[in-house]
């Protein structure tokens, strides 16, 4: 089963519930998959059995289509947050980690062409990869850290979190204004441009901020 673990490995008392992931939070990438800025946040969730470790190997299902990857921020919650204000924020962020959103493309833009909600291309089983995570004392820590992604030694991913359109202050206290966020919930803040399909045996490098992390990709059964 699927826990939040430090840098050391040490387990962290916080149960993983659900992660809460905003869509095209970034332009370029929002320009990538022909998006237009949305007035709210686009936000979906994915269940604690979407939850994986970085440090497994990625099992990607192969009978969908294209899964690919988006390299995120992902902020690990520590206090009940509901309507909450920036003053609430920063001892409710217990610290950051590195994150992939797996995504059912061609699943997903099926359902975008019919209006249809995004679970099946978003929500599957281990579709929520996360790294250990590190502590901060204060947001204000990762305004402005760098991200980039390398498949197979070639940088496919490269941004900083200084380029969300949405913040992360904006983000949490939009979100915990349409869902109760709980300890142990994680906010993915979305995907800088450059997002592709994975294959098997792929080898992925996942960087945030000081954080980097290494895995595999092989095809689930
Ligand atoms: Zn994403």
């Amino acid at each position: 089963m699927y826990q939040h673990i430090d840098e050391s490995g040490t387990v962290l008392p916080f149960v993983a519930h659900k992660a809460v992931c905003v869509g095209q939070n970034y332009l370029a990438h929002m320009q990538e998959m022909g998006g237009a800025p949305a007035k709210q946040a686009v936000f979906f969730i994915k269940p604690k059995t979407a939850f994986i470790a970085v440090q497994d190997v990625i099992e990607i299902p192969h009978q969908f289509g294209d899964v690919h990857y988006e390299l995120e921020l992902a902020l690990l919650i520590s206090k009940p947050l509901k309507n909450a204000t920036p003053e609430q924020l920063d001892d409710a962020v217990w610290g950051y980690a590195a994150a992939l959103d797996l995504t059912l493309r061609d699943v997903q833009l099926e359902l975008k062409q019919r209006g249809h909600p995004w679970e099946r291309a978003k929500a599957f089983d281990k579709s929520c990869v996360l790294s250990h995570f590190k502590p901060i004392n204060s947001l204000a820590e990762l305004a402005e850290v760098p991200l980039s992604f390398k498949q197979n030694g070639i940088v496919k991913q490269q941004g900083s979190t200084g380029q969300m359109i949405r913040n992360m202050t904006k983000l949490l206290c939009e979100a915990s204004a349409c869902f109760t966020l709980e300890p142990g919930d994680v906010l993915l803040t979305g995907t800088p441009a450059g997002v592709g399909p994975l294959s098997a045996n792929d080898k992925l490098l996942l960087n945030v901020a000081d954080i980097a992390v290494e895995t595999e990709v092989v095809l689930s059964e």
